[in-house]
């Protein structure tokens, strides 16, 4: 069991005057996921390193799970303090470490010792550490050698004035910069697969999330906005909270489906849902929207239907999915944990009015000619949507 956890970032990007700022970003978004593990945990800069320290009694399982969902954080390595910093009961410390760590297991393993010194006051040098705890590890362990080059096993001793820190195991985090250093975009949320896995993988390149889902009812259920709900909830586990705007799209949906081409009604409802997407990411101060989008996977996902989609909007439309196939998407949300909440069989307000025979290759000029068959009817519809909206506040 470990005495605090040494947490690893990426640098790259980092450098120079933004150092901080990412460093304190990354300390914050720490402290709100360790708010929800038992026990009391402090974050602490110390030369440039960030730890995470529990005191007393603490679910220290539970901290290390909770960090894994943060972003910015590509390891997290326990770490074993030695307060009584003389040589011999450090050297005693790291060979009882070693032998509990990595027991014999009839394998050959080889090791490293990796001392350093930042505390110069402590007798013996990084070279003589190395070399001392070397031969003490290897006396009580003699199932290891070393291996200076290629180690199994790398030993971390960084001698600090605080005392002894050892470690060898790093946990791996999920990489990414902290959300928050990125400012904020706005998720179209749908009950599908793709939306969330989409909002997932912009939060990871530390942008904020706020989310709309259209919802229709009748024609939709409460059991699909739920199933909305509760994927926002699921994604706030790594993105930290989410307003979720719950648009009433009925009346709108109904005159598209009044007034328009049925071949057309999926594109037109969706420049709606942009157009509305945009509304709300002004209003939360979002920078881009983001959709679950993915070149060919339906007849409003080819590149030309795309582009009349994206003719509506002026903010940058991010679409990480893009390039993905059906089934690499699926692999993200089983691992993020959306996957089940996707597939619940609830009807979308998207399947409702879909056409037989939509069009797969859209004509913009086309498309805006039949908007204009709207022109009468839909300013008041589209301000009695951004009136009836509710809010929902989601935190994981
Ligand atoms: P998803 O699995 O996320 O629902 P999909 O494969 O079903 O995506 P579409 O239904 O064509 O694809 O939707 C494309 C994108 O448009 C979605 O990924 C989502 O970002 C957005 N979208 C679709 N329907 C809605 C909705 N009801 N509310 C909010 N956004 C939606
Ligand atoms: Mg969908």
């Amino acid at each position: 069991m470990y005495q605090a956890l040494l947490i690893k970032y990426a640098e790259i990007g980092i450098k120079g005057k933004n150092r901080h700022l990412f460093e304190d970003r990354l300390m914050h978004q720490m402290a709100v996921a360790l708010r929800r593990v038992d026990g009391s945990f402090e974050t602490v800069k110390e030369m440039g390193r960030i730890f995470v320290m529990p005191h007393g009694e603490c679910d220290k399982v539970g901290a290390i799970e909770a960090l894994q969902n943060v972003f910015g954080i590509t390891g997290i390595c326990p770490v074993l303090i030695v307060e009584d910093m003389d040589y011999d009961n450090v050297a005693a410390q790291l060979v009882q470490y070693v032998q509990e760590t990595y027991p014999d297991n009839g394998t050959a393993q080889t090791f490293k010792v990796n001392a350093r010194r930042p505390w110069k006051q402590y007798p013996k040098d990084s070279m003589e550490l190395n070399a001392d705890l070397g031969e003490a590890v290897l006396n009580g362990c003699p199932w290891l050698t070393v291996d200076v080059h290629h180690p199994d096993i790398l030993l971390n001793v960084e001698v600090r004035q605080s005392g002894v820190y050892i470690y060898s195991k790093v946990i791996p985090g999920p990489g990414g910069l902290p959300v928050g250093t990125s400012g904020k975009a706005e998720l179209l949320l749908s009950g599908g697969i793709d939306s969330p896995v989409a909002g997932y993988m912009i939060a990871k390149r530390g942008v904020e999330i706020d989310a709309v889902y259209f919802h229709a009812p009748p024609y939709t259920s409460d059991r699909a906005r739920q199933k909305v709900v509760d994927l926002a909830k699921q994604i706030s586990k790594y993105t930290g909270p989410i307003h979720l705007h719950v648009v009433n799209f009925t009346d709108i949906q109904l005159a598209i489906y009044e007034k328009c081409p049925h071949e057309e009604l999926t594109i037109i409802m969706r420049r709606y849902m942009m157009r509305i997407a945009e509304i709300f990411a002004h209003r939360d101060g979002a920078l881009g929207l983001i959709t679950g989008e993915s070149i060919g996977q339906v007849a409003s996902q080819t590149t030309q239907s795309l582009l009349c989609t994206n003719a509506v909007c002026t903010l940058p439309v991010f679409r990480p999915l893009i390039g993905f196939d059906k089934q690499e998407i699926i692999d993200v949300a089983e691992r993020i944990g959306t996957f089940d909440t996707s597939i619940l069989p609830y009807e979308d307000c998207c399947t409702i009015f879909v056409a037989k025979h939509p069009v797969t290759h859209p004509l913009l000029k086309v498309i805006e000619k039949s908007e204009h068959n709207l022109d009468d009817a839909i300013e008041p519809l589209m301000q009695q949507a951004l009136e009836t909206t509710e809010t929902i506040s989601i935190t994981s």
